[in-house]
């Protein structure tokens, strides 16, 4: 029998949310600058921001939040973590830190020098920040096909094994401390690497002396795709999929506010004693003791538990085909979205959707704007204003993927909900040929410019 799947959870507690009108989101966009990021959450209807620390945690986890021990030194909770850690990851060495982008400033801060380059696929935003910040390069060695939202590659993210090579050969001068895959890989749409790239990577990176480490905030999606699409994997279960994947990696690290479906948390594991001694030095610095990392002991507790679910079949399974639900009712509708779907989000293609907007008036952000105005639906622009100015030269980089971001939370938002944002899509669609003038920025940071971009409307 092919029954459709269902959630493996009930709802036990709700959380209203205000529905408003498009008179009155049209001057509180106005007043927030034309930057969704400025919007208080009460002039939201639908949140899709982001799927980053915004789910909701199962009764289990709460529980956990009540046992949490918070002594300075030697939690409980910290042990607990440390183990599921290395019972999920393999690896020994672990340090908790507040978030993913504090797991890269403490690792970077000891692997990342001046002029190095660190090869990737499609790094993401803080991963890029931080490498630059450094007066580093991330070098993009994503595979072409992640570029172009129409073709059909079951693994978009993989990386493309002759660049990575070229990168590494051409390195006499010792430039590449270490090559970093991103599990999904968020920048090119929330699409997955196989594992069969993973021990390309691995092997290359070996072949080198090049160590290799995953920025692994979505490594459970990851691995669901590896057992729906890899050859061979089908009777494997997600956690001997996700042992596997990360065994060919040397250390990772981790913003637990993805598949640690917890609000906020993170993490380094790794297997190398040396940059873990060294990484301590940072983390207690930058972070807290080595044994909370900037987080509650209950927090640590709750992470546990949640790598744990996260690295369940059903409970993937409801996800992703929930995100893929959101997906095909796009497609049947015309609506040019990045496809295969990703694991966390749908990615509407404002090239195709918007190509009457000029580049330089920013139209992924001036369609996400329009979702807004239209249904309270909160996206991001995935962009040329995401992509920043080149730190060298300052002038602005066009990537090539204009898109906007429908991040789906996880456990938050029901099918009907799927079915709304599907609608006000529709709608938007049926008049985009009206769409023809974006956005300037008035305003913008040296860094990261997307967070406090300010921006005004052009009109004819
Ligand atoms: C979210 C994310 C980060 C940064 O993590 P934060 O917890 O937001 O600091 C890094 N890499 C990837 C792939 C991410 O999705």
């Amino acid at each position: 029998m092919n029954l459709p799947y269902a959630e493996p959870y009930k709802t036990k507690m709700v959380e209203y949310i205000k529905p408003s009108t498009i008179e009155e989101r049209r001057q509180w966009i106005k007043e927030a600058d034309y930057n969704l990021f400025n919007l208080t959450s009460d002039k939201v209807f639908i949140d899709l921001l982001t799927d980053s620390g915004t789910g909701a945690m199962s009764d289990k986890q709460w529980a956990e939040m009540m046992i949490g021990d918070e002594s300075y030194a030697g939690s409980q909770s910290f042990l607990k973590l440390k183990e599921t850690v290395k019972q999920i990851t393999g690896f020994s060495y672990f340090l908790p830190t507040h978030q993913g982008r504090a797991a890269e400033n403490v690792l970077f801060s000891v692997l990342v020098k001046e002029g190095n380059i660190i090869p990737g696929n499609s790094h993401f935003d803080t991963t890029k920040g931080h490498i630059e910040f450094r007066k580093a390069t991330a070098l993009d060695c994503t595979i072409d096909e992640a570029f172009d939202t129409t073709v059909y590659h079951p693994f978009k993210g993989n990386v493309n094994i002759e660049k990575l090579e070229a990168a590494l050969k051409n390195d006499t001068e010792d430039r590449i401390p270490f090559v970093i895959v991103t599990v999904t890989c968020n920048s090119a749409g929330g699409q997955p690497v196989s594992i069969e790239n993973i021990k390309q990577v691995s092997e290359v990176c070996k072949k080198y002396d090049t160590p290799l480490y995953f920025d692994a905030a979505r490594f459970a999606e990851n691995a669901y795709f590896i057992k729906i699409r890899e050859e061979g994997y089908q009777d494997k279960t997600i956690k001997e999929i996700v042992k596997e994947m990360f065994s060919y990696a040397d250390g990772m690290t981790m913003s637990a506010k993805k598949d640690g479906l917890v609000n906020m948390g993170g993490f380094i594991a790794l297997n190398n004693e040396e940059v873990y001694k060294k990484a301590t030095v940072f983390n207690i610095m930058y972070e807290g003791f080595i044994t909370y990392g900037g987080l509650n002991g209950r927090d640590m507790g709750a992470l546990a538990v949640g790598l744990d679910e996260a690295t369940e079949f059903d409970y993937l399974e409801t996800r992703i085909e929930q995100v893929a639900f959101l997906g095909q009712q796009l497609v049947d509708a015309g609506i040019p979205v990045q496809q295969p779907f990703g694991g966390h989000a749908i990615f509407l293609d404002a090239n195709k959707f918007v190509p009457t907007i000029p580049r330089n008036e920013y139209r992924a952000q001036a369609l996400a704007i329009e979702l807004y105005i239209a249904g309270g639906i909160r996206s991001v622009e995935i962009g040329t204003i995401l992509a920043d100015r080149d730190p060298f030269t300052h002038k602005n980089r066009y990537p090539e993927l204009e898109l906007v971001r429908l991040a789906i939370p996880r456990r938050t938002y029901s099918l009907n909900h799927m079915r709304y944002i599907a609608a006000v899509l529709k709608n938007i669609y049926a008049s985009r040929d009206q769409a023809k003038r974006g956005y300037k920025i008035i305003d913008e940071a040296p860094i990261m410019r997307h967070f406090t971009v300010k921006l005004e409307k052009l009109v004819d």
